[in-house]
């Protein structure tokens, strides 16, 4: 095992255009793993602009069906099927989610997929439901699902845990509620959605969305003292700020590391 990494591929809300969709894939030096596919094409151009070879990629996760998360990931399957067909993706490919969504995404792909890919869904691309707070070894680790009880959209998040220890929270695009709550105690890494500043809300009204501002989720990782907290899933019209502007306002409530990274950039976890 080498250097445990993160890249992001995306940061942006659904509706952003001058960032992609957030989406990021975990690297452990040998293999990856893809946390939802962002809104369409841009997996595909994200995954060369930042060297990720897709022959190292053979499991990914998808949190829900809103169309910055799912869209994408029907590129990867079609473009890791394309590879198949080519003969240059050895092995499988694995995607979990609830059940579902990955029942949409099956027939997404029954619609609109050319037969030859859509060939390979079962025998060698595979999507597997999992339920919630089902725990798994998957990719080393060991992850547990939970449903994170979305009003908008059945949504699965997880809480992993590295072979070194590291425990890392992804609990989608929403704010961590119910039982997902119980995993955040001392957690290493809180990847939290932040919709706007506070000083915004009015112009935003994140609630309407049942999405948290910076301060919001700042509270939160604060509350159950989480060492690391990275914010995303963020609107753009802070566009060449945010960094500076989310991490003043994060740091007025939350004493640990903050990270609020930029589309493309790699974070040593
Ligand atoms: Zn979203």
């Amino acid at each position: 095992m080498g250097e445990k990494k993160m890249h992001i591929l995306g940061t942006g809300t659904a509706t952003v255009s001058k960032y992609v969709n957030t989406s990021c894939v975990f690297d452990d030096g040998e293999s990856l793993f893809l946390v939802d596919g962002t809104g369409g094409t841009d997996v595909l151009r994200c995954f060369d602009r930042m060297n990720l070879d897709w022959n190292r990629l053979h499991e990914g996760f998808l949190s829900h069906e809103h169309t910055d998360h799912f869209l994408g990931m029907i590129w990867v399957i079609r473009y890791i099927g394309e590879l198949m067909i080519d003969e240059t993706y050895d092995g499988d490919f694995v995607l979990y989610g609830h059940d579902e969504v990955l029942d949409k995404a099956y027939k997404v792909c029954q619609m609109i997929l050319k037969p030859q890919g859509m060939a390979l869904i079962g025998p060698r691309i595979h999507l597997v439901p999992v339920e919630d707070m089902q725990r798994e070894t998957i990719w080393n680790s060991t992850f547990t699902f939970f449903d994170i009880g979305s009003s908008k959209a059945r949504q699965f998040g997880f809480h992993m845990e590295w072979p070194d220890g590291t425990r890392l929270v992804f609990p989608g695009d929403e704010p961590v509620t119910d039982h997902g709550e119980q995993f955040l105690d001392q957690a290493d890494w809180l990847l939290s959605e932040a919709f706007c500043l506070d000083r915004d809300r009015e112009i935003y009204r994140p609630e309407r969305y049942h999405h948290l501002t910076v301060k919001e989720s700042s509270q939160m990782a604060q509350k159950h003292q989480v060492k690391n907290l990275l914010l995303w899933h963020t609107e753009d019209d802070t566009f060449g700020e945010r960094k500076k502007l989310y991490t003043e306002e994060a740091s007025r409530y939350y004493e640990g590391k903050i990270w609020v990274p930029e589309d493309g950039e790699v974070i040593i976890l």
